[in-house]
């Protein structure tokens, strides 16, 4: 096991406008699990081909534990990968396939199906080792790919989108099993995915990537409370944060008829930059529903477009301020959803649960 550190590492492609990764800073401690997040294309897996060496960095160096990797081929590097599109031997047992690395490196074979033995068990396969592939669900034949990883117990192991193709009740399961397993052996473990509640439910922590460049690594606690700007904003957090670019008036800014003082030191940076508006940030479980009767406290009006109702919760998705350019909402509402398309009703927000951002930069003031 070791820790990983990426410095300033860049890699371009001949085809590529701007780097596929764009001087990448991040270090991921020894036993950690550490996601890396955001849309396709934004660099995730070639950050990781860059880590196990199947693909070259222009400049910028990367560090397992305290080597320098750049020059290492890969199979010096002790990394192990697992891919979204796991290969199996169909002709041999869970039990063998998960064993085989072991046996290619000549561990005796006690030693070995001891090793596949305690990978099972974490990963709740000991009932299905000696099932050819063929024979298992898609869940179990992920599990047996990762388990082929960890029982060679690399140093670090990558995993990229490794549970895109289950379906979203086996995903849930098997990501619990994957961080289980990954906690008890402690390997370093960089995973990829496009999914931020795979991200949040088992990073220790999440870097957040877009075009190659990293916008913020943090505790997923933390990059949901203050995400870094309104691309994090956005991206995590699902349904996405809403975000409205407000004029900027004395002192602060009007959310519908919600005065919001600003403090001056967001007031000063936003001078600085020359800003006329400021971009404030609301999350959708963050509005409070005003009754019809209370006609006093200063909120916003919403006009219903569509209410979905996942059984636990509600969102209803909504013009805010018609007329008003504030543009579409989406809010959490209480108990069961009475509104239907086209009804009226007033939110309001407690101005602690406000995000404020640059409206020049994204960046979180
Ligand atoms: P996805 O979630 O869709 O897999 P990703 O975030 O993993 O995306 P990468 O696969 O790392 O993104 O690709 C980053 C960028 O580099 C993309 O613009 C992609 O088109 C480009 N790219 C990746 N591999 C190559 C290659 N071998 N040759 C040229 N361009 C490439």
């Amino acid at each position: 096991m070791a820790s990983v550190t990426f410095e300033k590492v860049t890699r371009r492609f001949p085809s590529g406008d701007r780097p596929a990764v764009d001087a990448l800073d991040l270090e991921i401690a020894d036993g950690e699990f550490m996601v890396l997040l955001g849309p396709s294309g934004c660099g995730k897996s070639t950050c990781l081909r860059l880590l196990a060496g199947l693909e070259d960095v222009d400049t910028g160096s990367i560090r397992i534990g305290v080597r320098d990797v750049n020059h290492l081929p890969p199979r010096d590097r002790d990394v192990a990968m697992v891919f979204q599109n796991y290969a199996l031997y169909p002709h041999l047992s869970a039990a063998d396939n998960m064993g085989f690395a072991l046996r290619i490196a000549r561990m005796p074979r006690r030693h070995a199906r001891g090793r596949v033995d305690f990978a099972a068990s974490v990963l709740d396969l000991e009932q299905y080792l000696e099932r050819s592939p063929g024979t298992l669900s898609g869940g179990q034949r992920q599990r047996v790919a990762a388990g082929r990883t960890l029982v060679r117990d690399p140093r670090v192991c990558l995993m990229d989108e490794p549970l895109s193709n289950l379906d979203a009740r086996l995903r849930a399961q098997t990501r619990g099993r994957i961080v289980r397993t990954q906690h008890h052996l402690g390997v370093t473990t960089v995973y990829v995915t496009h999914d931020q509640t795979e991200a949040m439910a088992m990073g220790d922590r999440v870097a957040v990537l877009r075009d190659g460049v990293l916008q913020q690594v943090g505790r997923p606690r933390e990059v949901f409370a203050r995400p870094a700007n309104t691309f994090v904003a956005d991206f995590v957090g699902s349904p996405a944060m809403n975000l409205f670019r407000l004029p900027l008036r004395a002192g602060g800014v009007r959310l519908g008829a919600l005065e919001v003082t600003l403090p001056r030191p967001v007031l000063a940076a936003a001078a600085a930059e020359g800003a006329d508006a400021v971009v404030l940030g609301v999350r959708p479980e963050r509005f409070t529903f005003l009754p019809a009767e209370d006609r006093t406290t200063p909120g916003l009006t919403l006009v219903v477009e569509a209410v979905e109702d996942t059984g636990a919760v509600a969102y209803v998705h909504a013009t805010a301020e018609p007329g008003g350019g504030l543009g579409h909402i989406t809010v959490r509402l209480p108990g069961r959803p009475t509104h239907g398309k086209g009804s009226a009703l007033r939110v309001t927000v407690h101005p602690d649960d406000l995000h404020c951002f640059s409206a020049v930069t994204g960046r979180r003031y």
